[in-house]
């Protein structure tokens, strides 16, 4: 596998007609680092559907290589989501405070109970919480190219930056490039494109699935990854109240714009068991504004101290108090996420 033989395979690739699809042209870089193979098309607007078919070409002529296409911001490396059997889920909230990264450390955990190999990217690049949430505070700068990697280069698998690892995830965040702090005050949709990418591509990942903790909100963030990130499906979480599930429904709204499926949704903080007499109490009106769009409710989480507790002590409760029922909701809730994804990639 060499450059010339890359450009040979993808010179034949041609429509039903013999007209090759590809002009010399149009393959603007090719990096190759032992069975890895990186192709740059220098082709504008060019659809995931056609990423696919020059990936399945090249794969058809290298089997033994893994392959990656990339044409403008998008990348595709095979399967049905990351690559093959590999997924990234974004886990949105809509609304800040409703309790999101509190419940993508706990499902990130959940999933890699169950023998899922997981990995967590804060997304949040202007409130990075994921660190302190798994109590990840790593004292060296960044291994790897660092801060360099916001550059539009492609990087072999050799260079990229390693996530930390904790508990068994797999963890990235913008939080390990720029100190605690000082938060960045990331706004350009360029720059946040990039850095997005990034975290997702030109990091050595090994996990199968990736889970995005994404900031509130439709901003930037979240066009770029609903238009940008391979994004097999989201998880939302909102609580119960109308006005955290109006905000979903603008979230909502964005993914059906970019054809992002919606796995369900966890109700978070629905209900608080009285500490006298434990009985159940419902802290916000039910609202059904997502269960009316056709979301389903993946699992309820109540509201529970022990939950801030743990999270404030660097060691969140499904790993605290794996056998609480707190942990049996996470568990229900993890396997249907992981069904939902096997059934994905059967599809
Ligand atoms: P978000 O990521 O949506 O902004 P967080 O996960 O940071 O929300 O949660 C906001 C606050 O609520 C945190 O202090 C967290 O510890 C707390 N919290 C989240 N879920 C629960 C829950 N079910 N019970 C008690 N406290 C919770």
């Amino acid at each position: 596998m060499d450059e010339p033989s890359i450009r040979a395979t993808l010179a034949g690739l041609t429509a039903p007609d013999g007209v090759p699809l590809l002009a010399p042209d149009e393959v603007a870089d090719v990096v190759i680092e032992g069975d890895w193979l990186a192709v740059v098309l220098g082709r504008e607007g060019a659809s995931r559907e056609f990423l696919a078919r020059v990936h399945r070409h090249l794969t058809q002529a290298f089997p033994d290589a893994a392959v990656e296409v990339r044409a403008d911001s998008r990348v595709y490396r095979g399967g049905a989501g990351f690559g093959e059997g590999r997924h990234v889920v974004a886990v949105l909230g809509g609304k800040g405070g409703v309790g999101k990264s509190t419940l993508a450390v706990n499902l990130a955990l959940t999933l890699s109970a169950m023998g899922v190999s997981v990995g967590l990217l804060d997304g949040d690049l202007n409130a990075p919480d994921i660190p302190h949430l798994l109590g990840v505070h790593p004292k060296e700068p960044p291994r790897g190219a660092g801060l360099q990697m916001m550059t539009a280069k492609v990087m072999p698998p050799s260079e990229r930056q390693r996530p930390q690892e904790r508990f068994g995830v797999e963890v990235m965040s913008v939080g390990f490039l720029v100190p605690e702090r000082f938060p960045p005050v990331i706004s350009s949709r360029m720059l946040v494109s990039t850095l997005l990418r990034s975290l997702i591509f030109e990091v050595a990942w090994t996990a199968d699935v990736i889970l995005i903790d994404a900031p509130p909100g439709t901003g930037e963030e979240l066009q770029v990854m609903a238009g940008e990130l391979p994004l097999s499906g989201a998880v939302f979480v909102t609580t119960p109240q109308d006005l955290a599930q109006m905000d979903a429904e603008r979230t909502l709204a964005l993914l059906t714009e970019h054809e992002v499926p919606v796995i369900g949704m966890v109700e978070n903080m629905a209900s608080l068991t009285c500490p006298h007499c434990q009985e159940e109490i419902d802290m916000f009106a039910q609202s059904t504004r997502l269960a009316d769009a056709g979301v389903r409710v993946l699992g309820r989480i109540p509201f529970d101290v022990q939950l801030s507790v743990a999270a404030d002590r660097g060691r969140p409760l499904v790993l605290a108090d794996p056998r609480g029922p707190i942990a049996y909701e996470f568990a229900r809730i993890g396997s249907v996420v992981r069904r939902w994804l096997a059934e994905r990639d059967g599809a």
